[in-house]
């Protein structure tokens, strides 16, 4: 189908399901970017029913797109990986840190027991 301009008296509204159409984004190769109307596709059904929303795409965009998506969904991919480092990371340190303070309790119950033993065996002289 071909580009309708918004305001036309031919843009498509509802498919032939019986839906109103939605307005989506095209993250093709060829269409990067360029939002299109169709059948939303509910309950598993697609009519086919489309139309381009916005004018077709220079050819300098869709060379230079598609390589700008693909490093921002790297960057994203990398990001992710170091959340997720991170997110183990702190949480071994709050392992260690539970771990230090059961050892600073067990210390000063042992020293707490000494005293006692001390003054037991002292007290029975
Ligand atoms: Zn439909």
């Amino acid at each position: 189908m071909e580009y309708t301009s918004t305001g036309d008296s031919s843009v498509v509204r509802a498919c032939v399901c019986g839906y109103e159409v939605v307005v989506r984004t095209s993250w093709t190769n060829a269409n990067p970017g360029r939002r299109f109307r169709g059948c939303p596709g509910d309950n598993g059904s697609y009519c086919g029913v489309f139309q381009w929303v916005d004018p077709p795409i220079c050819r300098r965009a869709k060379e230079i797109i598609p390589g700008l998506l693909s490093r921002l969904n790297d960057q994203e991919r990398q990001l992710n990986e170091y959340r997720q480092k991170d997110f183990k990371k702190e949480a071994l340190e709050g392992k260690l840190i539970t771990y230090r303070l059961m050892g600073t309790v067990a210390s000063v119950v042992t020293f707490v027991l000494i005293i006692l033993y001390v003054r037991a065996v002292v007290s029975c002289m």
